[in-house]
């Protein structure tokens, strides 16, 4: 039994007190690719990390993840799983971040795949368009939307080969297009979970969700002009 002033304490809060408000919920897919490294970037941001591998575990997400892997793998077991209409559905409503096979999952155009992509980012990658394997490599990327660059992180990354209208280049290497913005969809042509350096996540959270995210405390960590401590010698697709 609960005291009646409990009760009524919680029926009429007195004014100027709110109800302790819950941490955002940020979903990351997690059929294949990196789902603890993202979830090591997001942590820290005060929201709560949820491991996505079912229609069901979309309920009460603020925004998603859809981390990189294979992209032919994800979109066969997107389907195998009944993920693929919830998934699409959710990304056409509100925030998400694709990361490499993420960017291409949300991208309008990549040819050949197994099942055509989810088409909310208006634009055309070409899949392991840097080479191979062995041509992965990690460089300094300009962004607009940080104080400064952040190292970019490719492995058998996809090139954006055409930008619809209304993208927003919110990233570049050597000139060309690697991050890319239309209203709440983001896409990378990199890891940005790869380095310490959460920025980009903080950004994605704050900036593009409108997320409650605490305030970015001093310099970017030293991470940002190194591939840093969480290592990038993964054996990615
Ligand atoms: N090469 C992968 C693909 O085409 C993407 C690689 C990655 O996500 N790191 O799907």
């Amino acid at each position: 039994m609960k005291r009646p002033d409990e009760e009524g304490a919680r029926r009429a809060p007195s004014p100027g007190t709110r109800p302790p408000r819950r941490a955002p919920r940020v979903g990351v897919l997690s059929l294949q690719g990196d789902f603890d490294r993202h979830r090591a970037s997001l942590e820290p941001l005060g929201v709560e990390v949820v491991r996505v591998t079912l229609p069901r575990d979309l309920a009460a997400l603020d925004a998603i993840v859809l981390p990189g892997g294979e992209s032919t793998t994800l979109l066969r077991l997107l389907e195998a799983t009944g993920l693929r209409d919830p998934i699409h559905a959710f990304v056409r409503e509100r925030p998400a971040l694709g990361t490499c096979a993420g960017l291409i999952l949300l991208a309008r155009e990549c040819r050949p795949l197994p099942a055509p992509p989810l088409e909310v980012l208006d634009v055309a990658v070409e899949r392991n368009a840097y080479g191979r394997q062995i041509d992965s490599f990690s460089a300094e990327v300009e962004t607009s939307v940080l104080d400064g660059p952040f190292l970019g992180v490719f492995i058998r990354a996809p090139r954006i080969r055409r930008l619809g209208e209304g993208i927003e280049v919110i990233a570049r290497h050597r000139g060309e297009p690697v991050g890319v913005r239309s209203g709440r969809t983001v896409g990378l042509c990199f890891h940005p979970e790869l380095t310490s350096d959460s920025r980009l996540h903080r950004w994605f959270l704050g900036e593009v969700a409108g997320l409650d995210v605490p305030p970015a405390r001093g310099p970017a960590p030293a991470a940002a002009a190194s591939p840093g401590g969480r290592g990038t010698g993964e054996d990615h697709p």
